[in-house]
Formats: structure tokens, sequence, C-alpha cells
């Protein structure tokens, strides 16, 4: 079940926004217990830099470990600083919430913001330019 939900993950995340130069350790936990022992409190999920992502009992969908590799992969292309206090939200949470598909039709705020923002920022720049014009915002 979890290597099923990572290996799906992963290629659908490789095939929208391009490659991961490492793969992603994740932690499955099948308990409260074992996510909270993080200490990341009521998220659902989290990507730790570069180190790992936690996914919490909540979370074993396809939408939300998309959303998590989503994150790793900005760690490697902008660098975990920037994308932890730098980039604009939007940028990051925009494009884990839209690229990642999920399937939400309104997320709660600010996340649908995000979604939006990003999303009419991605229809300008496209794929190609895509970690290049993130790099400079
Ligand atoms: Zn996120």
């Amino acid at each position: 079940m979890a290597s099923a939900l990572y290996d799906r993950a992963r290629e659908f995340v490789e095939s929208a926004i391009g490659p991961m130069e490492q793969k992603p350790r994740v932690i499955f936990c099948s308990t409260d217990r074992c996510f909270q022992s993080f200490g990341l409190g009521l998220r659902s999920a989290a990507t730790l830099g570069k180190a790992a992502i936690v996914i919490s009992p909540r979370a074993w969908l396809p939408h939300y470990v998309r959303h998590e590799m989503i994150h790793h992969i900005q760690n490697e292309r902008l660098g975990s600083l920037k994308v932890w206090a730098v980039s604009p939200e939007w940028l990051i949470e925009g494009m884990a919430y839209s690229l990642s598909e999920d399937p939400r039709p309104v997320l709660s705020e600010p996340w649908q913001h995000d979604r939006t923002q990003f999303e009419a920022w991605f229809r300008q720049v496209g794929k190609e330019r895509l970690w290049q014009e993130a790099a400079s915002l």
C-alpha cells in the first residue's frame, strides 16, 4: 500500500514537473503517535527539507503524497531556505496544490487563493521555464 502510493506519486510528479535528483525518503505513519513524534502539530503531512517526508494516517491518499513530493522537488530546485523563507507562499503552496491535482474544487484559505494565483502565473510561464522563473521570484 505505502510502496504503491510512493511509486505512483513519484511517477506522477516527475512527469508533471520534472525529475527528482534524489528519491525522497517518505515515512508513512500508520498511527497518530508516530506522526506526533515528529512534532508537526495538526498538519496532515510535512516535508522536512530534503531529509524526509512524513505522512500522517489521515494522509495516505495519492494527492497528499504528490503534494509533499512537489515540496521535495522545490527544495531540490530552489533550495530549502528559499522554499521556507523567501519564495512567496502562492508559489510554494499554490504549485503543490495545483500540480498535485488536489481534487478539492475549493480549498480553505489561503490555499484557494494561492492555487488560483499560481495557475495564472504558470499559464504565462509554462513548464519549460517553471524553475528558472520560480527562482527569480
Ligand atoms: Zn504544502
